[in-house]
């Protein structure tokens, strides 16, 4: 690893303050668990880290009538533990659980996870997150390509966006607040990802000169949810396909839905269609499959990851029937 200065804030105001104008020379360390690996591997060579660990106004859970604010450096352990997230936010706290490790999880923050850079390999050796042969030619869709996107693919960007718990998250309507140089401002989490175009541009709206502070999450009334992941193995694991699912009922009835899918596209995939088709029925079998055909009928997958298209589609049926707290047709 090359040698980097490192300066460690107390409080949020000076971390704001040493914050830099430009991506490269200068990154927030967080748990780390993402940006030292990134480090070592020589993809990313920052000369300066501001470490955020120190700063504690920026960890914790506030849960009241209004929703939970969640401060980004509370870890994804403390998360999963929190007992107010297990009792409104069942679907969030399974869906913590199933990150990573319980070793990583104890260090990984909030921030950090939707903050995190994608795993695809093309990125992770140094060739970015658009990665070009010397003649211009895409690597990624002549190339190794099992596991990136089926959506959102058909520009430069091929990657999937890596955070697990960012579906569930979007499911339930979370927004982040973020701090910079120039003030505060909020924004909802699904519109914090975006497809990069150009090489150089980040997968995420945050500016280099800002730092995620808060996550915010709405209060919850009659609201079903689930978070399902499809993995290759039961032990940790990258997952291959996620769905979550978040259905407000009106007594036996959906009322309107969120169908949000992750690992499938560079940002975390929603269908409204898939929510539409949801809305006004009463979940069975019948009516899961078909939101689960309809989310997945815009899919465009690569010449390796076709297989993607049926996990997806069996991640939303079954994420739907979860929600609802139906066991039928969980097989299959
Ligand atoms: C073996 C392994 C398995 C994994 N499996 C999963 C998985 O199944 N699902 C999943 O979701 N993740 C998984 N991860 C990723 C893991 O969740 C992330 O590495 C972790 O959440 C990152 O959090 P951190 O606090 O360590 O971030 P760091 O490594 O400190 O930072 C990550 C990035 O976020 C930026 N950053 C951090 N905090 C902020 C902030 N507050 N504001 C602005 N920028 C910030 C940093 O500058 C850096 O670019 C896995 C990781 C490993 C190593």
């Amino acid at each position: 690893m090359r040698a980097f200065e490192y300066v460690s804030p107390n409080n949020k105001a000076q971390a704001i303050s040493l914050l830099p104008s430009s991506w490269g020379k200068t990154e927030i360390i967080a748990g780390g668990t993402d940006l030292l690996a990134l480090m070592k591997d020589d993809v990313v060579s920052p000369q300066r880290l501001i470490n955020l660990k120190e700063v504690k106004e920026l960890r914790g859970v506030d849960a009241n009538a209004q929703g939970m604010r969640i401060g980004a450096l509370t870890t994804l352990d403390e998360l999963a533990n929190d007992p107010a997230i297990k009792k409104n936010y069942p679907a969030f706290a399974e869906a913590l659980k199933e990150v990573a490790s319980p070793q990583i999880r104890n260090q990984a923050t909030l921030g950090g996870n939707l903050c995190q850079r994608p795993r695809c390999w093309y990125f992770r050796n140094g060739f970015g997150l658009l990665p070009k042969d010397d003649s211009g030619k895409e690597l990624v869709t002549a190339g190794e390509n099992r596991y990136h996107a089926i959506f959102g693919n058909s520009g430069a960007a091929k990657f999937v966006s890596p955070s697990t718990i960012a579906p569930i998250l979007i499911a339930y309507g979370a927004s982040l607040r973020i701090e910079g140089l120039k003030g505060k401002r909020a924004l909802p989490l699904e519109k914090f990802f975006v497809i990069p175009t150009a090489e150089g541009q980040r997968e995420h709206d945050l500016r280099p000169n800002e730092i995620v502070t808060e996550l915010v999450l709405p209060p919850v009334l009659n609201m079903r949810a689930a978070h399902y992941e499809i993995r290759q193995k039961e032990a940790f694991d990258w997952p291959l396909a996620v769905a979550a699912v978040a259905l407000k009922m009106n007594g036996a009835s959906v009322q309107s839905a969120r169908v949000v899918l992750g690992h499938v596209a560079p940002v975390p995939w929603r269908s409204p269609e898939a929510a539409q088709a949801l809305a006004g029925q009463q979940v069975n079998p019948a009516t899961a499959q078909k939101a689960a055909e309809i989310a997945v009928a815009g899919a465009c997958p690569l010449s390796s990851n076709g297989y993607k298209v049926q996990l997806a589609r069996v991640a939303v049926r079954r994420a739907i029937l979860k929600a609802a707290g139906s066991a039928a047709g969980e097989t299959g």
